[in-house]
């Protein structure tokens, strides 16, 4: 066997260490632009956050006077703006591997110089990863709170609004209101039509939905042929009349079925939210209210009074 020498061992390691060590400082405090740029949009996934930090670096190296960036990401347009005017400007489509991720726009009073475009464009070419990863995660995000057959918020969503409503009416001591929908014998649908039928009439019901109620309100698919509207600023009765809409909305649904015409109803349930009452509560409410419209013959609507 071979015999190391005491002393080199602990030579070497003290070396390796030594650089790691000098590795950490420079991360942590770049001398360089881009490593600088690289780190800090490394911290975070948030497309604004990082944006902001792009328009911070690149101030810079290149002044300028103001900066836009525009992005349609999962059918919704994402726009980043700061600083204030500029009649010149210069204008980035933003693009990797084939795939766009927007388009970056510099405005300023002074023309920009070839070499600062250079600036620019290394720049760019740092912070396009990044960018990448955070539009990406904003499609993976709205994923994740979408229902797939219909494309309208699922239960995680509902979830998610229903804490933030009840929160927002304690503390403001304003009425939100919930109503649940069952699509009446639904099963029977898909045992005499087929699922693709049902899933068609699934996808009507939520676009119906959708165009029932106002911009301010919102429609969940909370579970296979049950629907939820969160209605903000809304009482008892307002949810009610709002539920009764959507209940005469939903018998106009036709679906032509070549030898017949297939049509649907819905049952509804009620309830407005209660001072302190937690969100699991609140829905088990409504859900209680949607048990009764069921008991009572279907295709009506049921409130859960609240108690004062
Ligand atoms: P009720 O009036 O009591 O609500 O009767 P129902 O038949 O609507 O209720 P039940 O809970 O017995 O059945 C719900 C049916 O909804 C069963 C299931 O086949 C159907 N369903 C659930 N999710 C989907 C879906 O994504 N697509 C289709 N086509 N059908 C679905
Ligand atoms: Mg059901
Ligand atoms: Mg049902």
């Amino acid at each position: 066997m071979k015999h190391i020498p005491s002393l080199q061992r602990p030579v070497s390691q003290a070396r390796i260490l030594a650089a790691l060590r000098q590795a950490r400082e420079d991360w942590h405090n770049p001398s360089d632009v881009l490593t600088r740029l690289a780190r800090r949009l490394s911290t975070t996934l948030s497309l604004e956050t990082q944006l902001g930090i792009l328009a911070e670096e690149l101030a810079d190296i290149v002044p300028f006077d103001s900066l836009h960036y525009r992005h349609r990401i999962a059918r919704e347009d994402f726009v980043f703006a700061t600083g204030l005017g500029g009649q010149h400007r210069c204008e980035y489509r933003l693009n990797l591997e084939g795939v766009s991720y927007g388009v970056l726009t510099l405005y300023r009073r002074k023309k920009f110089a070839d070499e600062e475009l250079e600036g620019v464009e290394t720049i760019l070419g740092t912070a396009i990863c990044p960018l990448r990863n955070a539009c990406q995660y904003i499609t993976i995000e709205k994923a994740s709170l979408t229902d797939a057959l219909t494309g309208i918020p699922n239960k995680r969503a509902l979830d998610e609004a229903l804490l933030r409503s009840s929160q927002l009416s304690d503390r403001h001591s304003d009425e939100y209101s919930l109503v649940l929908c069952d699509l009446d014998h639904f099963k029977s649908v898909n045992d005499n039509h087929g699922h693709v039928v049902g899933d068609h009439l699934l996808q009507m019901a939520a676009e119906c939905l959708e165009r029932s109620v106002r911009t301010s309100d919102s429609v969940y698919r909370f579970g296979g042929e049950e629907f939820a509207v969160l209605l903000p600023h809304t009482g008892e009765q307002g949810a009610k009349d709002v539920a009764e809409r959507i209940r005469e909305a939903i018998t106009g649904i036709v679906v032509d079925c070549g030898d017949a015409k297939l049509s649907v109803t819905t049952s509804c349930g009620v309830a407005m939210h209660l001072k302190g009452e937690a969100p699991g509560q609140w829905l088990a409410r409504a859900d209680d209210a949607l048990y009764q419209a069921k008991r009572q013959g279907r295709n009506c609507t049921r409130v859960f009074a609240a108690i004062r």
